[in-house]
């Protein structure tokens, strides 16, 4: 399987379970890429050592880059590397993300109203 995560407000949202879970898919041979806009490659692998995340891939970006594409650079990482399975913290990236992606969000409670997520069509 090929698995997508990003790092801010999603991996370090609970270290201990992308620590475990990235392990886990790591030594079952699965390839987990970390996608993150953060810059600095050398510093976001030293960061991703410090925490424990194991990964298969590293895909970094920066400020023009996003500038440039947007909020669909992650959905191209993504069909680069077919991803199957993306963590994303942003709806606004998962949005750009091909739909046949199975994309998990974390959803912070404080940015989100939980009760139009829930109820988008307000059918409620
Ligand atoms: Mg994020």
């Amino acid at each position: 399987m090929n698995i997508g995560i990003d790092i801010d407000d999603t991996i370090t949202r609970n270290l201990d379970f992308f620590s475990f879970l990235t392990k886990m898919l790591v030594d079952a041979g699965h390839k987990v890429v970390i996608i993150t806009i953060r810059e600095d490659r050398v510093k976001t692998a030293n960061f991703l050592k410090e925490l424990g995340i194991s990964y298969t891939h590293l895909e970094t970006s920066s400020l023009d880059a996003e500038a440039e594409y947007g909020n669909s650079w992650k959905g191209s990482i993504c069909e680069k590397h077919n991803i199957e399975v993306f963590f994303e913290d942003k709806p606004e990236i998962i949005k750009r993300v091909n739909p046949k992606t199975l994309s998990f969000m974390a959803v912070d409670q404080q940015l989100y109203d939980l009760d139009k997520i829930a109820d988008p069509f307000n059918l409620m």
